[in-house]
């Protein structure tokens, strides 16, 4: 069975054809600025790339040219879209409407119309590539949630302190997101532990990229995570500011004499790592700055390790004991030197690093980092969100 998984941003489309035999990786490419100038296409398979530039209005004219990619005579992966056995779709938000993965009927459809406003930024742009996708290849389309991995989580943990009515009313509650990685690393580290007869109840995986997150999952599930309605709570990150008092944004806004939309934006955009050391939102970049002997570059990583390491402390005492950490996501898989600072010191809840092997451990695959004494384990994972996407387009589709 071959699974299309799509990912569509307001002005961007990525996608990867998986064949669910063997889980391999048939090809991939993205779409870029889509709808403004300079619209392109990079279609990667069996070691090359193809681009081809072309000016491309919307998501249709975008899936069309993805479609004439998988299908060209030359470098194609298939003979028709015949061939593709189901669409799985990452959507960002699923609000109340949505737990699991789900098959997209005319009434999915609707309810998905219907919490679109709940993440502006991410899910009109899968709505606009669902239709495109519906009206050009005759297959089940599946929606997989950014947010169901964290359904799980109880009221206690979820709800925000503000009168229950108005919860009710608008949904407005903490959903976190980055579910699928959190859920991928998760049950991998499940699988590693197991498969070494040690404890795994209790893991908190650290998804660290552009965007981080943090999530507490006990036996196997989500009991709390760290972004909330939208993904700019909780850690400090590449350009969102994270937790922040909402009434210092209040006062942000009338220095900086700033709707509130200019603020939501300028919290998401012009903050974290950027904002703080005025170099980049990159990790890299930030890292290479602290070399140099920048001091708020050094600022800002220390914060984000100072911030990761409250949240391994509090999620420990949430789910009342901790087995596993797992770090994950460009920085996660990448850059030691920052899960050296998270777990540096912290003996007394039995985490030790085993500092050597953390620089020098290979990547691109499941690593323990732990040193021999380590009473928690601290594993490095690769994280494959397409993967779980496309696992979970299956087992929807034959569940139909
Ligand atoms: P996104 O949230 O956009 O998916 P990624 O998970 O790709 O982001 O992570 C991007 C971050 O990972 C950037 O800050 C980048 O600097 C960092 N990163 C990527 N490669 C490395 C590396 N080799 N060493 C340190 N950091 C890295």
């Amino acid at each position: 069975m071959k699974i299309l998984v799509v990912n569509a941003g307001s002005s961007s489309l990525k996608y990867q054809l998986i064949e669910m035999d063997n889980e391999e990786v048939i090809c991939k490419g993205g779409v870029e600025c889509i709808g403004i100038e300079g619209s392109k296409i990079s279609h990667k398979v069996n070691g090359k790339e193809y681009v081809i530039e072309k000016p491309l209005a919307n998501h249709t004219d975008a899936f069309n040219l993805v479609m004439e990619c998988l299908t060209n005579k030359e470098y194609g992966s298939i003979s028709s879209p015949e061939e593709i056995s189901a669409i799985g779709h990452r959507v960002v938000h699923s609000g109340e409407a949505f737990t699991t993965a789900a098959y997209i009927d005319d009434k999915a459809m609707k309810d998905l119309e219907s919490i679109a406003h709940l993440a502006p930024l991410h899910n009109p742009a899968s709505l606009a590539c669902l239709k495109s996708c519906k009206s050009i290849v005759d297959c089940p389309n599946v929606c997989v949630f950014d947010t169901a991995f964290h359904s799980t989580m109880p009221k206690k943990a979820k709800l925000y302190a503000i009168p229950y009515e108005d919860y009710e009313a608008t949904q407005i509650r903490k959903y976190g997101f980055h579910g699928t990685s959190h859920k991928f690393v998760s049950q991998e580290a499940i699988k590693y532990l197991k498969s070494k007869n040690l404890p795994y109840s209790n893991i908190i995986t650290c998804h660290l990229g552009n965007g981080s997150s943090i999530t507490a999952v006990k036996d196997g599930k989500c009991v709390d995570t760290s972004m909330g309605m939208t993904p700019l709570d909780g850690l400090i990150m590449g350009t969102r500011c994270g937790c922040i008092d909402a009434a210092a944004v209040e006062m942000l806004a009338e220095f900086k004499n700033m709707s509130t939309k200019e603020m939501t934006n300028y919290l998401n955009k012009k903050c974290g790592f950027l904002g703080v050391s005025g170099v980049s939102s990159d990790f890299r970049a930030l890292c290479k700055a602290i070399e140099e002997g920048n001091e708020r570059a050094k600022l800002a990583f220390d914060m984000f390790a100072y911030q990761i390491r409250k949240y391994i402390g509090s999620y420990s005492v949430a789910m009342e004991g901790l087995d596993c950490i797992v770090f994950t996501g460009g920085i996660g898989e990448n850059g030691p030197v920052i899960r050296e600072a998270v777990c540096d010191n912290l003996g007394f809840m039995g985490i030790e690093i085993d500092k050597e092997y953390n620089k020098k451990a290979p990547r691109g695959e499941l690593v323990d980092v732990s040193a021999k004494n380590s009473k928690v384990k601290i594993l490095v994972i690769p994280t494959n969100e397409e993967l779980v996407i496309a696992r979970e387009t299956e087992e929807v589709v034959k569940s139909l």
